[in-house]
């Protein structure tokens, strides 16, 4: 018998490939399902993002890059973020990474061992909690409540904060709810994070453009104040629908920047050079391509809303953010993954179950619209027609 470490049995995952997963199998098997489970948009890459890709290909861009990504796309980083937000970095703080995911990773990593507290929305993004547990360290949920509009409550997240507490992790807009939270909470939280000057932040903004009814977003960098224990997770995937690329980047506090770059070199010595070439033109090339699909996410939104709220048993607050919906199921009288996973056997319609984000995540579902309107409604006629016809299990 093998015998592994115990952290790697803590190790939990993401139920959403799990239903795509099953999604395919049940396609692969002739029938129709229409896929509102997974966080992707359902755009091509812009051309001309792919096209320099090729060309750095064809240029010869072939061989190791520096780990923490090339000098050009860590100053482009730096300039997107100073003139999106007025947030100055100095490019020697930005690394480029494979994916958002990454950068959870190391910094939980760096924070997390027994006897420390992470804290962590719930419902959440399921990574967060799944890494906290295997550092060993203790999972604190933060409450994300629907009374709230899915956003964070300053005073429960400040109250949540003990000596114990090494990190904190924010994320808005949110996944799995859309939620967005205002300026005014983050003002509180970091006027609270004052009294706590050794809490590290990490503050997953993937979805950073896709805010909808004049939200705006609020990057946490611009707080001078937590400046120095603010890391910033960010990347080209949701943006500029390049997932299957894996490219990223973090903002890191110079303390922490090159114990990240060791991890680099550890791990995968640097990310793949033709994809960073692909970033350096998604960031200084035209914005149409991203403008469009967050106005055509916004259409979608309220489709999918204004649907949800028509289906027996079902309410959905309106999100504010990303591209997920997350109706409130209570009245339907099924539990949420029960009701998810008949959906997809027996409806043929892809969605996750709330609690797959976290405990507090029962009684929802999360529904992404990142699919065209057309398949969204044919959805959403599939779910009222199940939901009046199939008793609660
Ligand atoms: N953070 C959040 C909140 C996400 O929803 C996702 C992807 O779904 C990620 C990070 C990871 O992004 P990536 O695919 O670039 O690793």
């Amino acid at each position: 018998m093998l015998r592994t470490v115990a952290a790697f049995d803590r190790l939990g995952e993401e139920n959403a490939f799990a239903v795509l997963a099953r999604a395919n199998a049940l396609m692969a098997q002739g029938r129709n399902i229409i896929n509102l489970g997974i966080g992707q948009p359902d755009f091509r890459t812009p051309d001309f993002i792919v096209e320099a890709a090729v060309k750095a290909l064809r240029d010869g861009h072939h061989g190791y890059t520096p780990a923490i990504g090339i000098p050009p796309l860590r100053e482009a980083v730096a300039a997107d973020l100073a003139g999106r937000f007025g947030v100055e970095v100095s490019p020697d703080t930005v690394m480029i990474m494979p994916g958002g995911k990454p950068t959870m990773y190391m910094s939980i990593l760096m924070f997390g061992e027994p006897g420390a507290e992470i804290l962590y929305p719930d419902p959440g993004f399921p990574i967060y909690r799944s890494m906290i547990e295997y550092t060993g360290a203790k999972p604190v949920p933060i409450p994300i409540r629907e009374e709230n509009g899915f956003a964070f409550s300053a005073d429960e997240t400040l109250s949540l904060i003990t000596p114990k507490t090494r990190l904190l992790i924010l994320n808005s807009p949110a996944n799995p709810t859309g939620g967005v939270t205002p300026r005014s909470e983050v003002d509180k939280l970091v006027a609270g994070l004052a009294r706590w000057p050794d809490v590290a932040i990490l503050s997953d903004e993937i979805y950073d453009h896709m805010v909808y009814d004049g939200a705006q977003h609020v990057c946490l960098l611009a707080y001078h104040e937590i400046r120095d224990r603010v890391i910033l997770l960010n990347g080209w995937s949701k943006t500029y629908a390049m997932t299957g690329w894996r490219l990223g980047y973090a903002v890191w506090p110079e303390r922490l920047y090159d114990y990240a770059r060791k991890l680099a070199v550890n791990l995968y010595s640097c990310v793949n050079a033709a994809t960073q070439y692909a970033g350096l033109a998604a960031l200084t090339g035209p914005q149409d391509a991203v403008a469009e699909m967050v106005a055509e996410f916004d259409r979608r939104r309220r489709v999918v809303v204004d649907g949800l709220n028509q289906l027996p048993g079902i309410s959905c607050t309106t999100p504010k953010g990303a591209f997920y919906a997350f109706p409130n199921i209570r009245r339907t009288g099924w539990k949420a993954k029960a009701l998810a996973n008949a959906l997809l056997e027996e409806a043929g319609v892809a969605v996750i179950g709330g609690p797959d984000f976290g405990i507090l995540g029962e009684g929802y579902i999360r529904v992404s619209y990142a699919n065209s309107t057309e398949n969204i409604l044919r959805a959403l006629e599939r779910m009222g027609e199940f939901l009046t016809s199939r008793k609660a299990a």
